[in-house]
């Protein structure tokens, strides 16, 4: 990690910690992604903080309202404590695509609020997800960029093959390759 500063993982949320249900609404379809709480921990064991970062346009789509959605997140919020780690915040965007928002990823403005507000550099952050959108925002931000072949994942890497750093199967494997790093550059 560079500098004193901490780094911070941003993690999109469906399809890549929970199933992607496609505008879910109902806090009962939150259903974690095997290793996923797993993965999370060994991030946070290797010093990174963690946040979520997820487009929700169903709501500036009207298919569902803010309450829904923070019930959904609440709802992850408990299935991730009850799997032994917290996340430090989930940064959303709830507009439609049409509003042309400054926040919808790929766009970084909830990055770079929370980048202000916490002191951290967007450049020592990794993006994991499994969208193209996921991969742009880490490119947009100048930092690095992990797509797990969850959620949308594999039709992400047919589609669009090396838009980013490292692929990996699972939010798991994405932390094991980055603590291999990490031991790497420490010449273990
Ligand atoms: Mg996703
Ligand atoms: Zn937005």
């Amino acid at each position: 990690m560079a500098g004193s500063r901490r780094a911070f993982a941003l993690f999109d949320r469906d399809g890549t910690l929970m199933e992607d249900r496609g505008f879910l609404s109902d806090p009962g379809g939150v259903v974690l992604l095997p290793r996923a709480a797993e993965g999370l921990r060994l991030f946070r064991r290797l010093g990174f903080g963690l946040l979520v970062v997820t487009n929700q346009s169903g709501i500036g789509r009207g298919y569902f309202t803010l309450s829904d959605y923070e019930k959904t997140a609440s709802r992850l919020d408990l299935l991730l404590k009850e799997s032994g780690v917290s996340l430090d915040g989930t940064l959303m965007c709830p507009h439609a695509p049409e509003e042309c928002c400054a926040c919808r990823k790929p766009q970084t403005g909830l990055v770079e609020r929370a980048a202000r507000e916490w002191g951290f550099d967007p450049k020592d952050c990794i993006v994991v997800g499994d969208k193209l959108s996921d991969m742009q925002l880490a490119r947009n931000l100048g930092c690095r960029s992990i797509l797990v072949r969850t959620g949308h994942g594999r039709e992400t890497e047919r589609r669009c093959p090396r838009n980013w750093d490292l692929a990996a199967e699972d939010v798991m494997e994405a932390a094991s390759l980055v603590e291999a790093e990490a031991g790497k550059e420490e010449g273990l």
